[in-house]
């Protein structure tokens, strides 16, 4: 607080208070509103509520189905993709549904405009701009944030989703200041404060590249990079759409990407450099994203490669500013000024603003219970970049999740805890609170085990349900769903009452689309599993049948479901082709769910159980995971150690 500040305590109390209005703080105070709590987002700027800190992007691999739960479970970030994408793109669109993944470059003014509208016409939630500088405690117990003029807001509930402001410094060269990220201020008082609370903290970092003048490029020498549904695009009649309540007519004017590349003059010019650098010369301690590197970084590791490609992406339809997506960099200013102007295209490239790395505070997440809460004080839950991860995505997911859980705490109610074989979520919140962070943690579709279930496709029908039983999902969101849902299951049902037969089928039709003359006959649904069998051909071979045998009114197809159409079929077609993988991993998670799930005593004491090493002791004593599979994915928890632990909870009974 400063020193002048007076304290006032604000008249009204909330249950829940945000403070942070980033990807996790504007996910988490809608999440918590819309279950219906009292809700305070407590942010330095209104201005820059979902404000982008780097690349105007959302989604990509991993990224995407975080992206779609969040919309699942009825978040913003989906629909705010939907109103600011300028350029689409299904990645891995010809590899298996488990990793296909939905990126959208965004505008990042229209990302922000909706995110805001978004907050002010939520219900039950109040904005206040104004830096929370301390928490207010009783015993140890949070019950309010006081803002650096020294309001006070009494509140049940409060989630900290600082970002990377907390003891923010910014890195360029050998120059370096405090700052939240570039134009913003730090959170020195907070981060202060949280020392003082002794919750158990490191120190990390992260960089952007500079950003370029469009005018100043000559894109003549760049290849084009047209989005999807685009003309030239991967798949040209294919435009995604995130929100499962969007639609293409949601989307602004698309426009293409652009690449070029480094080569060696541009490695010697970073080399050069290597004796400023803030990375090199020891100046920043943090550690960075290993697969998000700086250019610096991929030169100095990867030393044998002479090129790398770097995508040029615009930051918006009103701007000419373009992000050089590969060249994040902390060089001093002269050097990132010359290694741009070596790339072709960019030889008069003009900076507009310059690159730079941020190291900030983060926060142990082993030190959080399963709901993000604090293990140390009662009511404070963190969630985002706080908590050691990078990503918008990652930081969105969190927030939802933490609101969510806060607004439950504040009504007394059990807290929510998705499975890792239900969601990333549930993936995300568990490797966070078992395993902590040694590096900016993002999300990768590796690291779900049973990701052949978790796809982007189907995050609706994996939780909208339990959304709604939270109270996250409004009335609109729930007919569409149910729609959707009971479209699926009355079709997949017609699929396998409807037989076609050797009889019904000519043999040139079954050719087309078996590949071979029909032997026996067949129920629809385990034809579609066959590989190059799809759903519209299918229909062909059934209009034939159905005319054959004379069906006055054939049985209904999806056709009819005008909207539906599409995902309904990409729904059939996923279930009836992996439905055999699909069902042996639910087998597996039927299997370990038993001891998934089994509860650790909180005050277990771990010397107690007989023949565990006294390193695992130690490991078990300081983590105190709460289930016995956290304990399993605890780093040097082996499997005997685990059979140990489920020997010695029998004996207990
Ligand atoms: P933020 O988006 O940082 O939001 C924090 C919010 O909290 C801000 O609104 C801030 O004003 C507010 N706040 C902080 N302290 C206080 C306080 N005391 N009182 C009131 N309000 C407060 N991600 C990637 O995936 N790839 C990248 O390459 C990448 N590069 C990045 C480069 C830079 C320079 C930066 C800064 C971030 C980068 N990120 C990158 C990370 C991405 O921006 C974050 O992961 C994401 O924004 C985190 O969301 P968040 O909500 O946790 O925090």
């Amino acid at each position: 607080m400063s020193e002048s500040a007076s304290p006032y305590t604000y008249p009204q109390e909330f249950d829940v208070i945000v403070v942070g209005g980033g990807h996790a703080g504007t996910e988490a105070a809608l999440a918590a509103a819309r279950m219906g709590s009292k809700t305070l987002l407590l942010t330095h700027n209104i201005e820059t509520l979902g404000q982008m800190s780097c690349n105007p992007s959302i989604g990509g691999i991993g990224k995407g189905h975080l992206v779609k739960e969040v919309d699942a479970l009825g978040g913003a970030m989906g629909l705010a993709a939907d109103e600011s994408g300028i350029q689409f793109r299904t990645l891995n669109s010809s590899k298996g549904p488990a990793v296909r993944a939905t990126r959208a470059q965004a505008d990042r003014v229209l990302y922000k405009a909706a995110v805001r509208r978004m907050l002010e016409n939520q219900p039950n939630l109040w904005l206040f701009q104004q830096a929370v500088d301390d928490l207010m405690l009783e015993g140890d117990k949070v019950v309010g944030a006081v803002t650096q003029v020294g309001i006070r807001f009494r509140s049940r509930t409060v989630v900290l989703t600082a970002g990377t402001f907390l003891d923010g410094r910014i890195h360029v060269g050998l120059n370096n200041y405090q700052a939240g990220r570039a134009g913003d201020p730090p959170a020195v008082s907070l981060s202060a404060r949280l020392k003082e609370l002794q919750l158990p903290q490191g120190r990390l970092k992260t960089g952007t590249p500079p950003r370029l003048d469009g005018r100043s490029i000559d894109f003549s020498k760049c290849t084009e990079q047209p989005g999807d549904g685009t003309p030239g695009g991967d798949n040209p009649d294919n435009l995604p759409v995130f929100s499962f309540m969007g639609n293409r007519a949601m989307h602004p004017r698309q426009i293409s990407c652009w690449i070029t590349h480094t080569n060696t003059t541009t490695h010697d010019i970073i080399r050069s450099g290597f004796d400023r650098s803030p990375m090199f010369t020891g100046k920043i301690e943090g550690v960075g994203p290993r697969y998000c590197p700086s250019v610096e970084d991929k030169i100095n590791r990867f030393a044998d490669k002479d090129s790398h490609q770097i995508f040029l992406e615009p930051e918006g339809l009103t701007t000419h500013e373009v992000y050089p997506n590969g060249i994040s960099t902390s060089l001093p200013f002269d050097v990132q000024y010359a290694l741009v102007r070596s790339m072709p295209g960019l030889e008069n490239a003009h900076i507009i603003r310059p690159g730079y790395a941020i190291e900030y505070d983060y926060y142990d997440p082993r030190a959080l219970k399963n709901s993000f809460e604090t293990r140390q004080i009662q009511g404070l839950f963190f969630a985002g970049q706080i908590n050691g991860t990078t990503g918008y995505e990652e930081a969105a997911a969190q927030g939802l999740f933490a609101g969510l859980n806060a607004a439950l705490h504040a009504q007394d109610k059990e807290a929510w805890l998705p499975r890792r074989d239900e969601a990333y979520l549930g993936v995300l919140v568990d490797d966070l609170i078992t395993k902590g962070v040694t590096e900016p943690y993002r999300m990768f579709t590796s690291r779900a085990e049973f990701r052949l279930q978790l796809r982007e496709d189907n995050a609706d029908l994996r939780l909208t349900e339990s959304g709604r039983r939270l109270g996250l999902v409004d009335d609109a969101r729930w007919d569409a769903f149910c729609r959707k849902r009971d479209a699926i299951d009355a079709e997949a049902a017609r699929l396998k009452a409807t037989w076609v037969t050797p009889r019904t089928v000519s043999k040139q039709e079954s050719e087309r689309v078996l590949g071979k003359a029909m032997e026996h006959e067949y129920n629809l649904f385990d034809l579609l599993r066959r590989p190059a069998v799809t759903y519209k051909a299918l229909m062909g071979m059934q209009a034939e049948a159905d005319a054959k045998v004379q069906i006055a009114s054939p049985a209904v197809s999806c056709e009819t479901l005008a909207d539906l159409y599409e995902p309904v079929v990409e729904q059939i077609e996923i279930v009836a082709k992996y439905s055999g993988y699909i069902d042996r991993q639910k087998e597996e998670v039927e299997k370990s769910l038993h001891f998934e799930n089994l509860l650790l005593p909180e005050d277990l004491d771990y010397n107690q159980v007989a023949a565990l090493s006294f390193e695992v002791r130690q490991k078990l004593t300081k983590h105190r995971p709460q289930t016995l599979g956290q304990a399993s994915r605890i780093s040097g928890i082996t499997p005997a150690a685990v059979s140990l632990l489920l020997i010695h909870l029998k004996k207990m009974g």
